[in-house]
């Protein structure tokens, strides 16, 4: 567990030049008009959020832009949030501020703002090194823009760079992924991010493959993938710290390990989730909304649940379970002993010993199944 000092920043930035056809996120596509009362609109609630005085002088551990596509604001918009912020709560010194970017968006010089404006961390959605793989999942940009992008932060400074990879892709071979997996390691990111594909009901991708235009998901390759990616990129140094997250050492992301440790976190921007003093919080996912509250001087907060002590130890097991090293015994109420958790257990998808649980290799394969039957 983090300790209650630890506290992040999340900043949703909710636009994309259009929608990724797996992509059930809430977001807008970016128009100029749309951006800047969305940015007047997120100064605001800055200050709103200063004034409630939530953080009561706790210092920021971790800043995170996300989204969306962070970068499809100017990069001069970016740096003048993160200053604002800056000028307006503690902020460790040790503080990781992550800007997350589509490598086509990003240009030498937008690089070198971010880079002097102060984020330290920068994390490009490569998704895939196959040209390829790009068109059934509607992802713009080009395949070469990752190594250019890469290249570009870090002239800029950034030595800390993420890469979000997904694998499972409609027509990817085990093959294709295992090269796209070959191809990034040159470019040498501190941190790798390998997500399977899913299909969300309602997207693009699902009413392709309900129409058969695009073949559906192979359970058994995704397995193959998955066991393939640990091999790879731990030959290569990186360390598996999560199911979907592997660093070199000493570049785990500290604010996802937020997420991960029962961490607390405030929510900026449209659809933004906060979790501050075991009360979990969501802004309105409509940016319309976003706009007119903080135009009439009010949080556009759409829903508020204070968590009894269950259910935050229930949420610290669930989120947990993710790390590879799972959590500590004490987050296990005495509900949960003797009931699911050793019948997981007993079926080979846990395991324990004095002081903590942890997810068997096979229980990473059905983590969501896992988390499920631990609700
Ligand atoms: S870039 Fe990310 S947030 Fe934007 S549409 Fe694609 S997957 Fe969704």
């Amino acid at each position: 567990m983090t300790s209650a000092a630890d506290i992040g920043l999340y900043v949703h930035i909710p636009f994309c030049q259009r929608r990724c056809h797996f992509c059930a996120f809430y977001l807008e596509i970016a128009h100029v008009d749309r951006m800047a009362s969305f940015y007047a609109a997120l100064t605001h609630e800055i200050r709103l959020q200063d004034q409630r005085n939530l953080l009561q002088g706790r210092m920021l551990q971790s800043i995170y832009f996300g989204g969306g596509t962070p970068t499809a604001l100017p990069p001069h918009q970016l740096g003048a949030l993160l200053k604002l912020i800056q000028t307006t709560w503690p902020i460790s010194p040790t503080v990781e501020i992550t800007v997350e970017a589509h490598p086509s968006s990003v240009t030498r010089e937008g690089l070198t703002i971010l880079a002097e404006a102060g984020f330290t961390r920068i994390s490009f959605g490569a998704e895939s090194m196959k040209e390829q793989d790009f068109a059934p999942i509607g992802r713009h940009g080009q395949v070469r823009d990752t190594a250019t992008a890469v290249q570009a932060a870090r002239d800029a400074g950034f030595i800390n760079i993420n890469l979000d990879l997904m694998y499972g892709l409609p027509e990817q071979s085990l093959r294709d992924w295992q090269r796209t997996l070959e191809l990034i390691l040159p470019l040498a990111p501190s941190h790798v991010s390998c997500y399977a594909l899913t299909i969300e009901k309602g997207t693009r991708l699902a009413q392709d493959i309900a129409r058969q235009r695009v073949p559906g998901v192979d359970d058994q390759l995704h397995l193959e993938m998955e066991a393939s990616t640990a091999q790879i990129l731990a030959e290569t140094g990186f360390v598996q710290y999560e199911i979907s997250n592997y660093a070199k050492p000493a570049w785990r992301c500290r604010h996802n390990l937020l997420y991960w440790t029962g961490g607390e976190y405030l929510g900026l921007g449209p659809s933004a989730q906060s979790y501050v003093n075991g009360t979990r919080f969501g802004n309105v996912a409509d940016l319309d909304q976003y706009v007119t509250d903080l135009n009439e001087n009010r949080l556009p907060m759409s829903d508020c649940t204070v968590l009894s002590q269950s259910e935050q130890n229930r949420d610290a097991l669930v989120f947990g379970l993710r790390l590879l090293r799972g959590v500590p015994l004490h987050v296990l109420t005495g509900a949960e002993r003797g009931t699911e958790v050793d019948h997981l257990i007993a079926s080979g998808f846990l395991n324990v010993d004095h002081e903590r649980l942890w997810l068997t290799p096979l229980g990473r394969r059905y983590a969501d199944s896992v988390a499920e039957r631990l609700f």
